[in-house]
């Protein structure tokens, strides 16, 4: 990271460490830091990126990175041949089971209401995946284990009834809270706050405002990685450079 930031102020960059609180359109960007610090710029590239959305519950936050993730496609290869259960009922929840359905032995799917909201499609591929079992009308209620995580208590929200599942891995997918909540009422942003790009043909990184670019997972790109998000800031500095010259 240092070398990182030690590169872009070798070609000149300066940092500035703040929150962005509001920014404003005049003839250029008013851009107000939580310091009360004002910057003043022709184009901006917003790379706030998105807060994955936990469950809240006692001894989660010790558990990250050792069992619970909330991410299978980064996390997945550590629970080969493993039993693990995914959380959530949408797209995510159902791509992050059949993903992991490849990769381990069992898979549960826990999902709090009596039927799916991801796609038609990826409905079918999970209902079909013999690998994937789903746990409707469930809510997990604990996460347990010492050094690592060892089961999960979950609750079935119908019946009332308790039970203890043993988990190597458990995986969270309700969702992410991008952190574009400066950016409301300034840029278009989709119902869950991604901000909207690709309608700019020229300048794909470009957002509903001349001049203000987005980048990685605060945007709405399907595929949260972080090569994705590095290659994405990429093309958004180079769409910034060439509006700039027009
Ligand atoms: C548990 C987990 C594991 C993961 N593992 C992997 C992995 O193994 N491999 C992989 O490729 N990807 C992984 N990812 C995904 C990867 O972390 C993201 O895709 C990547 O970090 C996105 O980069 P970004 O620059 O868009 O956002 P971020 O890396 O989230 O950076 C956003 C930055 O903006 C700052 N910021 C936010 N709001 C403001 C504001 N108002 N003003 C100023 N600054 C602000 C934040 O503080 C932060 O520094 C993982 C994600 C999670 C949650």
């Amino acid at each position: 990271m240092m070398d990182m930031q030690q590169q872009v102020k070798n070609l000149g960059v300066e940092i500035k460490n703040g929150l962005v609180k509001k920014i404003n359109k005049e003839e250029n960007f008013k851009i107000e830091l939580d310091n009360g610090e004002m910057l003043e710029s022709k184009a901006i590239i917003v790379a706030t990126g998105a807060a994955t959305k936990w469950l809240g519950l006692l001894n989660e936050k010790e558990l990250i990175g050792h069992g619970i993730s909330g991410c299978a496609t980064c996390d997945g290869m550590f629970f080969r041949g493993k039993t693990v259960a995914v959380i959530g009922g949408g797209d995510t929840a159902c791509e992050e089971a059949n993903f992991l359905g490849k990769i381990c032995e069992k898979v549960y799917l826990i999902h709090r209401r009596e039927e799916l909201r991801a796609s038609v499609a990826e409905q079918k591929k999970v209902l079909n995946n013999p690998k994937v079992e789903i746990w409707w009308n469930s809510e997990v209620k604990e996460v347990n284990g010492k050094e690592k995580l060892e089961s999960i208590k979950v609750l079935n929200n119908k019946t009332g009834e308790e039970k203890i599942l043993l988990l190597d891995g458990l995986f969270v997918a309700i969702g992410s809270q991008p952190a574009t909540e400066f950016l409301k009422g300034l840029v278009d942003l989709s119902e869950t706050g991604q901000v909207l790009v690709g309608q700019n043909k020229e300048h794909v990184t470009m957002t509903s405002v001349e001049g203000i670019f987005a980048a990685g997972d605060c945007v709405n790109i399907k595929h949260k990685q972080a090569i994705v998000a590095a290659g994405e800031g990429c093309r958004a500095a180079l769409d910034a450079e060439k509006w700039l010259e027009e």
